[in-house]
């Protein structure tokens, strides 16, 4: 789960403990700069270069107060606060942007591979009994309650090794995303002391925790004891991870009776314009407009709404008819990859075969450079693409589409290395 930092990356992040005295020392040339050194090693035995320690103190002191007041023991904040301190690793994890995007079929091998297919159906014939005591309570198919698993955690193998107390202090010291942060560190202490999770926790160093990998302000409102032993443990009991896992999906809208979505086929000269998550479509409504089955059949005949989505764009990957779990999948984590790849586990935990859409020969990873070249020129033409972060977002995805319809070109509103080539020849009118 996640509940923030993956896919936010923000701009001009500073550099950690970039400036030392010796670019002091460079620019100050050798008398000075000797007098400075010193200086600088006086400095150090005196609290100038300890007040980092003490911002983290008086900080630390400030949110114990604060957990105090929302009811937390003492007893509690002393085991959990007591002696942490940053973890400078998690920053630069925080700061870390991945040099490539994504693509398509990239991103499905690796959460979708044999193994895990393989495993996922083990697994879910070896519990079956207990995921079918938790759809029935929750109403949430074992399949997808075992393909959440195996996308969090990899079934339980993994599931972060950072102190969770102090990684989420760490965040939310920091100034980055310190709102965010302060407030699942408040969630964490309470959790805590109900004594669900031990202070000593360890998690993802974002502070996604357990075998589900739950925010704290998710454990807190969703985590189950489902097993009855007065614990919501989701680092150790199937029957929590399971149910709890399938609370929160209930709660965020999940359809007992439907399934996330299927591959379909387009008719030729299909108006791209109607792809996008934003647009929903009855059934009928689809098949009128010429869309069937991936194997050429018609559309089931049911009266649900649907969206037609090209995640790996128009030539790049399958085209999807998504329903309503996809988009609860996403209140779980909000990457449209990640929703396929949870429903595609699923179908393959269960049978189902590979994608019928055969992938491109080569594919064209874009550099992070490029995406933000592309935002550029788009910006440069006019468009909106809300900044050159390097991260094709929705407003990225909707300039293109804007960029591509003036173009005529089919309008996916996918970045891609050909996409960029036309954008560089691309005259401002
Ligand atoms: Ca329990």
């Amino acid at each position: 789960m996640i509940a923030g930092p993956r896919g936010l990356w923000h701009k001009g992040a500073r550099r950690v403990g970039s400036t030392g005295p010796e670019c002091v020392m460079l620019v100050l040339g050798r008398p000075l700069g000797l007098l400075v050194a010193i200086a600088l090693g006086l400095a150090s035995l005196y609290p100038v270069s300890a007040s980092a320690d003490e911002r983290f103190s008086a900080w630390l002191a400030d949110l114990r107060r604060e957990a105090l007041t929302r009811g937390i023991s003492a007893a509690t904040l002393d085991k959990a606060l007591g002696g942490i301190t940053p973890i400078r690793r998690v920053i630069e994890l925080d700061r870390h942007q991945p040099e490539f995007t994504q693509t398509f079929w990239t991103y499905l091998d690796k959460r979708v591979s044999a193994e895990r297919i393989t495993c996922g159906r083990d697994l879910l014939v070896q519990h079956r009994t207990l995921l079918e005591r938790v759809a029935a309570k929750y109403g949430v198919q074992p399949r997808f309650l075992v393909a959440f698993w195996g996308l969090e955690s990899n079934f339980g193998d993994y599931t972060g090794a950072f102190p969770v107390v102090a990684a989420l202090a760490t965040l939310a010291y920091d100034e980055r995303r310190s709102a965010f942060f302060r407030a699942q560190l408040l969630d964490l202490l309470a959790v805590i002391d109900d004594g669900d999770i031990a202070a000593e926790a360890k998690a993802s160093w974002a502070g996604a925790m357990g075998q589900t990998q739950f925010m704290p302000s998710t454990y807190k409102a969703y985590a189950v004891d489902f097993d009855g032993d007065g614990r919501r443990d989701l680092w150790n009991s199937l029957a929590d991870i399971f149910g709890s896992s399938a609370r929160y999906l209930a709660a965020a809208g999940w359809q007992s009776d439907r399934t996330w979505g299927r591959e379909v086929s387009l008719p030729p000269g299909f108006d791209l314009e109607l792809t996008g998550l934003n647009t929903r479509k009855g059934l009928a409504e689809w098949q009128r407009l010429g869309v069937r089955r991936a194997d050429g059949r018609d559309l089931p005949r049911v009266d649900i709404d649907g969206s037609v989505i090209l995640p790996g764009g128009h030539a790049g990957g399958p085209a999807l008819m998504v329903y309503q779990n996809f988009r609860t999948t996403m209140v779980w984590n909000r990457s449209i990859l990640y929703a396929v790849a949870v429903g595609h586990l699923a179908d393959r935990l269960v049978g189902g075969g590979a994608f019928q859409t055969p992938r491109p020969e080569k594919e064209q990873p874009l550099f992070r450079v490029d995406v933000a070249e592309i935002q550029r020129r788009l910006a440069r033409l006019g468009y909106d693409p809300g900044g050159a972060d390097g991260v094709a977002g929705p407003m990225t995805r909707r300039a293109i589409k804007q960029f591509q319809r003036g173009a005529r070109l089919p309008a996916d509103g996918y970045p891609s290395v050909g996409l960029l080539e036309r954008l560089r020849g691309a005259t401002v009118q």
